[in-house]
């Protein structure tokens, strides 16, 4: 027979996730020998038997793995045979571990909810069943390698069932580090609205009770606390936006399952798939014909959020009780989700009357993740649980960076050779718990992949806090700055692999432009290392600064100003009168606190306004939001258009909305419908984008485009504008890993400031 010996190195998410179990049955059941444990770069294996069995074993890995685990190397190397008579588990290596991954927190799976609704099972109902396959990672994780004292289960001590399931290869629980029971695991309290301990005998009933009378329980979950009240109760839904300061953001819901989703959102089998998917994120739907959930869940909005239960005790909790829960992240109004016990009895006081905590702590948070499926694929809105901490493959092997990211909607990344990890959503850096928040997420992730980076990327815009943060460590680090725009195309570009030149379309609200005004109409030649730009909307006054983001009347009399001078005030649209005009032309003639701003975002906002939709708004990109959602597409109205100059004295393209918005105002004072003036102003943007794209390709013969920014997350705008493309031979790229808003400019930060710094050296 023809005896070989071969030696294994496997790297990837191979530890914790059932993987050596895995080898050893796979090897047992081929008849071979030899060893399998967990080492400092991934797990190692010395196989020995037969050649056509030793390529079948090899075989196996391409095939079907368990179904947290996830390949990212392997390399074979022929070895002495040493005659080994069994094949065994050896007991874990510990060493430099260099390059362990560790999984993200995924749902509950399908052999450990049979066991929770089993009542022979020892584990019936109880809340916090795993093996494994399924359970929570991540966010207990404080160190590596991954063993159960480095994570916040080490408190509990396994019983002898556990113990002998945990110890047991051919068990499904074999070095589950969360494995628990209800003799030996975390448990469930419920506490009063003050945060005193009720003595109750079933806090799980009791809570099931409460909300159902009504009430608003916080949650604690899996990266947090939630908020949760019957999402068909009108009064209770009222009386959670009130108490948390949340007049009309969209609230998200929990529902059992699929069936009952569909009586009030509408579900396409793409998004079945993502709903049911591991990492159980928050799916944005339209609405359904039936929608009967209360009205004040997702006010004015085409679309609501729903998840899937995730967690044994969501399921506990939504079984046969509800056909929807708010659950959303427990926050007082921007501040990051409540993540302690102790913390969530302090800063949830007067918003939650009651809470149901458990035990188990949690060592870092992390919020649900929304995304959104357009007609070709998904779009994150926020990456966070499920998806956090899986590495982003990088073209090539880059420097150890850290990258801080953007003021709002914060995430940092750091990259380890040719992988990238973003974090989680960490939120607006806006207030001191954000910032905590974000100092304690960059060394949990140093901690977990074991980097110390010292070259820090960071965004030009001089007072966000992530910037300052990097201005104040010592001059030992690399410090590099990355304009906005550049950062965004940049990231887009490291999600899909590619390398070298492109045509870059950066649309978004606001970022700070080397020029210092505000850029967010960026068409950019790029590469990684640098860009060139070539065309923008032309630059208006950003009347009061930020205060415009907030009001964006402001806005629509900036476009109107620039046309019409004070004669604007003799329109006769209706938002005029409601608003200090007057005053803001004056503002506005004499330069007072007017940043120039050339963001696409900002034209939406103005447009919004005046068809009177939004004045006023409660987040940012809402106005833009309800203009999308206004929209009827039609083949009839001709659409609006920009007119396309080039700029006086710089070499750059300007797309104007003059003409555009004096035909708008015709329109509107002719009683045209909002439905058609929207669509034929998203037809005009995507028309003049494709024009200016066009130029591009004729100048720079580039025939890549790349989307980014947060304007795209209009689903009318970025499938219309790559339909379009992709019909004229263009070769297009958008996001599907990480969020096209400015979640994702950390990832873009850390891939120009690996390439520059390699560049520079
Ligand atoms: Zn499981
Ligand atoms: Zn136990
Ligand atoms: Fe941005």
């Amino acid at each position: 027979m023809d005896l070989q010996a071969i030696d294994i190195d496997i790297q990837g998410i191979v530890q914790g996730v059932g993987f050596r179990p895995f080898v050893y049955q796979t090897a047992v059941r081929l008849g071979l020998k030899g060893i399998v444990s967990n080492t400092s770069d991934g797990v190692f294996i010395h196989v020995e038997g037969p050649s056509d069995g030793i390529r079948s074993f090899i075989d196996g890995f391409s095939g079907q793995l368990p179904p947290l685990a996830r390949i990212t190397r392997l390399t074979q190397t022929p070895a002495t045979i040493f005659g080994y008579d069994t094949f065994q588990i050896a007991s874990s290596v510990e060493g430099i571990r260099r390059n362990t991954l560790i999984s993200p927190d995924v749902c509950i799976c399908d052999d450990c909810l049979k066991e929770l609704f089993d009542p022979t099972d020892r584990r019936y109902r109880y809340p916090f069943i795993n093996c494994t396959h399924c359970g929570p990672r991540y966010t207990i994780i404080d160190d590596i390698p991954y063993d159960r004292p480095h994570t916040s289960m080490k408190g509990f001590r396994m019983c002898s069932q556990c113990q002998t399931e945990y110890d047991d290869p051919m068990d499904r629980r074999f070095h589950a580090q969360p494995n628990a029971c209800p003799v030996c695991g975390p448990r469930l309290f419920l506490h009063d609205a003050h945060g005193r301990p009720i003595s109750s005998p079933d806090p799980l009933e009791e809570t099931i009770r409460l909300l159902r009378e009504g009430a608003i329980v916080a949650i604690k979950g899996l990266g947090g606390f939630h908020l949760a009240c019957d999402a068909t109760n009108e009064a209770s839904v009222q009386a959670l936006r009130k108490r948390k300061h949340r007049e009309e953001k969209p609230l998200a819901v929990m529902t059992p399952d699929i069936l009952t989703a569909r009586r009030f959102a509408r579900i396409e089998p793409e998004d079945e798939s993502l709903l049911r998917s591991r990492q159980r994120p928050i799916v944005l739907l339209e609405k359904a014909p039936g929608y009967f959930l209360a009205q004040s869940v997702a006010p004015a909005n085409r679309r609501i959020g729903v998840m899937l239960p995730y967690t044994p005790l969501h399921y506990l909790l939504m079984h046969d009780a509800f056909s929807a829960l708010v659950m959303t992240s427990a926050n007082p109004s921007e501040e990051p989700i409540v993540f302690r016990n102790e913390e969530a009895f302090e800063r949830l006081a007067g918003i939650a009357d009651r809470f149901l905590v458990h035990d188990r702590p949690i060592y870092i948070r992390v919020d649900d993740s929304v995304v959104l499926r357009t007609d070709k694929s998904v779009m994150p809105i926020r990456r966070a649980r499920g998806y956090v901490p899986a590495p982003i493959p990088l073209p090539k092997e880059l420097p150890h960076v850290l990258a801080c990211g953007a003021e709002l909607k914060n995430t940092v990344c750091m990259t380890r050779r040719n992988e990238a990890f973003v974090s989680q959503h960490i939120g607006d850096l806006e207030n001191l718990p954000s910032y905590t928040s974000f100092l304690f997420t960059i060394d949990h992730l140093k901690r977990i992949l074991d980097v110390e980076p010292n070259i820090v990327a960071f965004d030009l815009h001089p007072d966000y806090l992530s910037t300052r943060y990097v201005r104040e460590l010592p001059d030992t680090f690399h410090k590099i700055g990355v304009q906005h725009h550049h950062a965004h195309i940049a990231s887009c570009m490291a999600e899909n692999g590619i390398e070298g030149r492109v045509i870059g379309i950066a649309c978004d609200g606001t970022g700070y432009g080397t020029d210092g005004t505000l850029w967010g109409c960026e068409c950019l030649e790029v590469d990684y290392r640098g860009f060139r730009r070539m065309a923008t909307l032309e630059p208006v006054p950003m009347p009061g600064g930020a205060a415009a983001i907030r009001e964006p009347w402001r806005m629509a009399v900036s476009y109107l100003h620039r046309l019409y001078g004070r004669q604007l005030l003799q329109l006769p649209l209706p938002f005029l009168k409601a608003e200090p005009s007057d005053a803001l032309c004056t503002m506005i003639e004499r330069k007072i606190n007017c940043p120039m701003t050339s963001g696409l975002g900002r034209l939406f906002d103005g447009v919004s306004a005046l068809v009177g939709l939004y004045s006023r708004v409660r987040f940012e990109g809402q106005a833009a939001m309800a203009l999308e959602m206004a929209a009827e597409p039609n083949d009839t109205d001709k659409p609006y258009a920009f007119e396309l100059r080039m700029h006086p004295e710089d070499d750059l393209l300007l797309l104007s909305p003059g003409p555009l918005i004096e035909e708008m105002v015709g329109d509107i004072v002719g009683g045209v419908s909002i439905a058609a003036i929207a669509w034929k102003f998203h037809q005009a943007v995507v028309n003049g984008l494709a024009e200016v794209i066009r130029r591009m390709r004729e100048r720079t013969a580039l025939n890549r485009v790349v989307l980014s920014g947060g304007s795209f997350q209009n689903v009318l705008l970025s499938t219309h504008l790559r339909r379009k493309l992709a019909d004229e031979g263009f070769e297009m790229f958008t996001h599907s890993e990480v969020p096209c808003n400015d979640g994702g400019i950390s990832l873009g930060q850390a891939v120009v400031a690996g390439y520059r710094f390699s560049a520079d050296s």
